[in-house]
């Protein structure tokens, strides 16, 4: 099976031949292909070309043209703060937005403008034409992470409890904002989208209900009724915020190392492709081939074995990760998340 086969087999619940194996790699691609992450960050034909090299190197099932959070934010006119030739764009840590007439003066940036958002779209479209066999994640970030990024996070956690009105506009100003942007990119091809919601664990889970949820749910919903398959990750411990979590119309969870996935599996069922769920530090970074092979069998195990799964860290790939660790991730993928020798290549439903 080709990566892309493999991928549209678990996103509808049919056994591939082995599980995809896709880690989140954004600086590590940089750094094989010898750029600068600046240049990874500033140039579409950069990071595909890195994309390229990196997947070709280590033949993995899946790329992706995220780099950082704040590609929206600058192409709303947001300043980012003074970054290294290798570090990752950020915000300046001042409110972008200071009140609901500052919102009023924004108008939505055109995704196909003289900003970064057109250099993401730029990347998407030499990845789908260049690797037609690979899933290419295109992205989006989710109402609520990028709605910290505009008001500025310590400002917007204040206002969720002494300002309402102004999250609640912020958030719709950027499902509008989000939604043209995954438009975009599905009119240039995209087949698969990830949304990041970082910092969705935060909060409480009363806080997710009303101020994450309904606005989530709203630009999923948009996106699916587009055809596309959507990928939805928030970090560290989201265990509080499941119930939510298992109400969204995505595709593919993809869960950080911190969470139980057997828990995880047992409460979502089959409902998901779960994708995790390596410790990206002591699973991957810092870790030997045989501690690799051995918690990518526990994660097939706990959450893979009846399919719907997907291998990889719970979190972006740390760029200083070995590349033979690399490599027996995707050996993993081949000895131990493989269906074919279970089942003789059963392609039955996997529910
Ligand atoms: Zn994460």
């Amino acid at each position: 099976m080709t990566p892309l086969e493999r991928y549209l087999a678990v996103c509808n619940g049919q056994l591939p031949d082995r599980a995809p194996v896709s880690p989140f790699i954004m600086q590590f691609a940089a750094h094989v292909a010898g750029v600068s992450y600046r240049d990874y960050c500033l140039y579409g034909e950069v990071m595909a070309r890195a994309q390229m090299m990196c997947v070709k190197k280590f033949g993995y099932d899946s790329v992706n043209v995220t780099s950082d959070a704040v590609r929206e934010y600058q192409a709303l006119g947001g300043p980012t703060a003074d970054f290294g030739e290798e570090s990752v764009p950020a915000a300046e840590p001042v409110p972008f937005i200071n009140d609901v007439d500052d919102l009023k003066r924004l108008r939505l940036p055109d995704p196909l403008g003289d900003n970064p958002m057109r250099e993401q779209i730029t990347a998407l479209k030499i990845l789908l034409h260049e690797l037609p066999e690979q899933p290419v994640y295109a992205w989006v970030e989710a109402p609520f992470q990028e709605s910290c990024i505009l008001r500025d996070i310590n400002y917007f956690m204040v206002d969720l409890r002494t300002n309402r009105e102004l999250p609640r506009e912020i958030l719709k100003f950027v499902v509008e904002m989000e939604t043209e942007f995954a438009y975009a990119q599905i009119e240039a091809g995209a087949q698969f989208i990830g949304i990041g919601d970082a910092i969705a664990s935060l909060g409480s889970a009363d806080d997710y209900a009303e101020f994450n949820f309904p606005y989530l749910s709203e630009l999923v919903d948009r996106i699916k009724a587009r055809g596309a398959y959507i990928k939805y990750h928030a970090c560290g411990r989201t265990k509080h915020i499941w119930k939510y979590i298992k109400q969204l119309n995505i595709d593919i969870l993809n869960l950080d190392s911190l969470i139980d996935f057997a828990e995880a599996r047992e409460f979502f069922g089959d409902k998901f492709v779960l994708k995790g769920n390596l410790n990206p530090i002591t699973e991957m970074m810092d870790a030997t081939p045989e501690i690799i092979h051995t918690a990518s069998k526990r994660s097939f195990e706990q959450a893979g074995a009846h399919g719907k799964f997907i291998l990889s860290p719970g979190c972006e790939l740390p760029p200083s990760t070995p590349y033979e660790n690399l490599e027996a991730l995707v050996e993993s993928a081949r000895l131990y998340c493989s269906y074919a020798t279970k089942d003789e290549g059963r392609t039955t439903n996997a529910s």
